[in-house]
């Protein structure tokens, strides 16, 4: 019998674990270990838990350890860290978290799925109660908890998750600052569209602090200021929200190869530069369609095809994962906030020589009630009129309006083919000239 270790129980681990096992059946003995206590947790709901929209840490989870177990015959080790690969010999030392003992776990094949980790700033203070990152089940438990005392919230971050989570904090009740280093929020934007995400966020009664370095937490066990360049600034409870790191730590020391991102490198099939070790999820890179390379940007989306390509290799197919695009979509107050492929900024930075164009248009017909603009923003290659990206933000439609064009960017469109598109007309759902047909007109006379 073959067998398979999976090291992270979320959504790549416990993809790859069903697909190898749905392949193999009886013949593969597959386990999963987990350090956190929940699997198959989603980290995409959390500022939804701490808002208080979902009222229990169970509501995160999308299949539990006891169905995981009886539908799919893989058994669960939670509160199970991984401490040691042996790949030459082919086994992993796992220390359980409740009771300290060690167990050793042989494998034929190693799924390598550690997600990530949310970055630190690296200043004195970070340890005081209250200050949090945001990741696992236990840190949104540990926020929502903290949360409740004091009235005051400091986010260290404007990013997506920081922004989603000023959201959660303003529906509790809270006063919140946002401290960012940067004069721009969502820096994977073009200024002009993270404008108006940040007008939202200002309307909504949220304090943007921009040219701001975070000295220190300072507190008597618990963090009461944060101490900046541009002074001290009140806070009960702080958040960290600087992205994420890949976790690579066990891989790297076992001398799997890493990638320029300093995420884990691996081929199509999502196998790793050691022939039996895989890898998918926040933990690797993933080849960019646009841009042509490896990129870093974890997502549940991706995770989630990766760590199945992964078990279906494993499981004896020839499977690929062909790449991303780079789209990502988020609700910000009562913005829709969507973008794919590369900003204007972001085809510099590769290289190419690229132009913006922008529009506004509105979201339904005029002869139809309700409807909101929406700003739709274009990068394209100038020589090829090759679309390289596209961002859209609006009250209503732009959330998914946006994987029009991821699909545009995935078969290599140029502006004008999207502008030839068969889009779907009716006054309720869209103008008769959709306001991505409106871009991609502009676009291509660009
Ligand atoms: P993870 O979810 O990080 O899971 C890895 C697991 O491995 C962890 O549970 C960890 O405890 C475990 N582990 C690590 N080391 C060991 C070890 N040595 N032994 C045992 N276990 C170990 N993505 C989207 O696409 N859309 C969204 O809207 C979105 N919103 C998000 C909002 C928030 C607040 C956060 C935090 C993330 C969001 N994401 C979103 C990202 C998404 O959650 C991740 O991309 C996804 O969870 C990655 O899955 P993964 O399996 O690779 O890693």
């Amino acid at each position: 019998m073959e067998r398979l270790v999976v090291i992270g129980g979320v959504a790549a681990g416990l993809s790859a674990a069903s697909a190898a096992k749905r392949l193999k059946g009886s013949s593969m003995d597959v386990s999963v270990f987990e350090k956190s206590g929940y699997i198959s947790y989603g980290a995409c709901s959390e500022p939804y838990f701490i808002s208080g929209m979902l009222t229990a840490p169970e509501d995160l989870i999308e299949i539990t350890p006891e169905e995981f177990e009886k539908k799919r015959s893989i058994p669960i080790y939670r509160k199970h860290e991984v401490v040691n690969i042996d790949y030459q010999d082919g086994y992993v030392d796992v220390l359980d978290l409740i009771n300290g003992k060690s167990s050793r776990h042989a494998f034929d094949y190693l799924m390598i799925a550690t997600g990530a980790k949310g970055k630190n700033l690296g200043v004195p203070g970070e340890d005081l109660e209250g200050v949090n990152t945001l990741r696992t089940v236990e840190d949104a438990i540990r926020i929502q908890k903290s949360a409740v005392s004091g009235k005051e919230v400091v986010i260290c971050g404007g990013g997506y998750i920081g922004l989603e989570m000023a959201e959660a904090f303003v529906e509790l009740g809270k006063k919140v600052t946002i401290l960012k280093k940067s004069s721009q929020m969502l820096l994977n934007f073009d200024p002009e569209m993270s404008e108006i995400v940040e007008e939202e966020v200002r309307s909504k009664g949220v304090v943007i602090e921009t040219g701001v370095d975070i000295l220190s937490f300072e507190g008597d066990g618990r963090v009461e200021r944060v101490v900046t360049n541009k002074g001290d600034f009140k806070a009960d409870s702080v958040l960290i929200a600087k992205g994420a790191s890949p976790n690579v730590d066990l891989a790297n020391k076992i001398g799997v190869k890493l990638g320029e991102t300093g995420a884990i490198a691996v081929d199509r099939h999502q196998r790793t530069s050691l022939g039996r070790v895989y890898s998918g999820g926040d933990c690797v890179e993933a080849y960019h369609m646009v841009l042509g390379k490896p990129a870093y940007i974890p997502l549940g989306t991706t995770a989630n095809k990766a760590g199945r390509v992964a078990g279906e290799n494993i499981g004896g197919l020839s499977t690929e994962f062909r790449g991303i695009v780079g789209t990502a979509v988020s609700k910000i107050f009562d913005l829709e906030v969507a973008r794919t492929g590369l900003s204007l900024k972001e085809a510099g930075a590769a290289g190419l020589d690229a132009y913006a164009i922008n529009i506004r248009h509105r979201s339904r017909s005029k002869h139809y009630v309700g409807g909101w603009p929406i700003t739709v923003q274009f990068t394209t290659e100038k020589e090829t009129k090759r679309l390289l990206g596209a961002q859209m933000i609006g009250r209503e439609g732009a959330a998914l309006r946006i994987n029009v064009l991821a699909a545009a960017l995935y078969s290599g469109m140029t502006v004008e083919d999207v502008y030839r598109l068969d889009l779907g007309y009716a006054p309720a759902f869209a103008p008769a000239w959709d306001p991505i047909l409106i871009a991609a007109n502009k676009a291509r006379k660009g």
